[in-house]
């Protein structure tokens, strides 16, 4: 039986924060867009991001300042300008966890920490925070070392998942593969559902790791990806003030890096992510959470954490292939390797979204694809709908 057709101008597959943000803009710009889900909105990499919107400090530790540090470095304010309804996509219903984000010395921090972060590149970006303005965590006699405040924030992730599909619930479906299909005909690619065939001007894949499998379906062969592993920590306890910030140990990277969140039963969580993270993404669990718990022991003695109750994730970053497994430095969007009409997009980091956008607009602007097709969506009103992914803090402490 021949299914009908259904024009629209973007299909984008995956709902994560880069394919709900591609939605966002897509449809603000005129483009008749449709998203395809699989699993819940932001499984895999989004749901479990600290939701840093990172201005790049801790990449620039090393002294090495290149384009992709000041592409980051503009990137907090561009996302402040969506927050206030300024920006290109409308966050202001989005939860701020927090609008500072710290970094400490775990020790007296050596005079070229202090020359460069007191440097000329990064003002207005970092601050010296004097003792009696600590973070409460680091508010202590004991404490030595010195703190200061990053121009960066922290969302609620779950929070801005929402804020991105309110709008266009009735552009975002469930797509179950085992009775869909990507086809590829003279170099062109489509979606085939059960309801019809989707052809889009241009197959958006914004799937995180889920992009490799997609261009295998199509026979595609570029662009190559690479996973880079973390295994981040979660400890729940009954400290009850928040804590975002960076740890500099004698490495260029952060020792540790903290966000504070809440169960829905309002019960705190530490994520924590740096050196530990990566260090140990292979690490036996239990052996993990031994190394994490005596880190907090050596950098925050004083900290009385109550009873706590300990956990482990391993999940992968996603990203177009680096030469050494490096990691990328901007948002990546590329065609698919011998197919007419697709595109693959990696953000690479959860703050590059709008970067990302801006390359998807620029490669359909280069393609000549313009708004054009109004497709009537009652033929796919049967089609499931995503739920939102399960907050990790409540997915780990049910
Ligand atoms: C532990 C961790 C912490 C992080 N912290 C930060 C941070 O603080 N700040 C920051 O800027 N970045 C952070 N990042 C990076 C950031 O999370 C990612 O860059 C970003 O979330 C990637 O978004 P994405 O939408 O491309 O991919 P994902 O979030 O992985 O989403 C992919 C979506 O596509 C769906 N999908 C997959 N395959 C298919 C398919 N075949 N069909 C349909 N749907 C499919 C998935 O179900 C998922 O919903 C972190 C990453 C990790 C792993």
């Amino acid at each position: 039986m021949v299914t009908p057709v259904l024009q629209t101008d973007i299909a984008i597959i995956g709902g994560g924060v880069a394919g709900l943000w591609a939605l966002n803009l897509l449809r603000q710009r005129g483009y008749s867009t449709l998203l395809f889900e699989h699993d819940a909105l932001g499984s895999d990499q989004t749901i479990g991001s600290q939701g840093i919107i990172h201005g790049g400090i801790k990449y620039a530790l090393n002294g090495a300042f290149n384009t992709g540090s000041q592409t980051i470095a503009a990137m907090p304010a561009v996302w402040r300008r969506c927050l206030d309804g300024e920006g290109d996509i409308d966050l202001r219903s989005c939860k701020v966890l927090s609008e500072d984000f710290y970094l400490w010395s775990s020790d007296r921090p050596g005079a070229r920490l202090n020359s460069f972060l007191a440097s000329k590149l990064l003002r207005g970006r970092v601050a010296a925070v004097a003792a009696d303005d600590h973070p409460p965590p680091l508010r202590h006699s004991n404490f030595r070392g010195q703190v200061y405040k990053l121009n960066e924030l922290v969302l609620d992730v779950p929070s801005l998942l929402e804020v991105l599909a309110a709008p266009h619930r009735e552009a975002i479906f469930s797509v179950d593969w085992r009775v869909a299909s990507l086809q590829l005909q003279r170099a062109r690619a489509t979606l085939v559902l059960p309801q019809c065939t989707v052809a889009a001007q241009c197959l958006l894949f914004c799937a995180g790791a889920g992009n490799e499998t997609l261009l295998q379906q199509l026979g595609a062969s570029g662009p190559a990806m690479q996973r880079r592993p973390l295994q981040q920590v979660l400890l729940k306890h009954q400290y009850r003030e928040p804590f975002y910030a960076h740890c500099l140990g004698n490495r260029p990277s952060p020792r540790l890096t903290i966000s504070s969140h809440l169960t829905r039963t309002g019960e705190p969580v530490w994520y924590l992510g740096g050196d530990l993270a990566t260090a140990g993404s292979a690490a036996d669990s239990q052996q993990l959470i031994a190394r994490a718990a005596q880190e907090l022991q050596q950098l925050l003695p004083w900290l009385e954490l109550g009873q706590c109750d300990w956990r482990s994730i391993s999940l992968d970053r996603a990203e177009p292939r680096q030469a050494s497994l490096l990691r990328p430095d901007g948002a990546y969007v590329g065609a698919a390797a011998g197919v007419d009409n697709a595109l693959v997009a990696w953000p690479t980091k959860l703050t590059l979204c709008p970067q990302m956008g801006a390359a998807i607009e620029e490669q359909l602007q280069g393609r000549q694809i313009l708004p054009k097709y109004q497709p009537d969506l009652s033929g796919l009103a049967g089609m499931e709908r995503p739920v939102a992914a399960t907050p990790l803090w409540d997915a780990l402490f049910p």
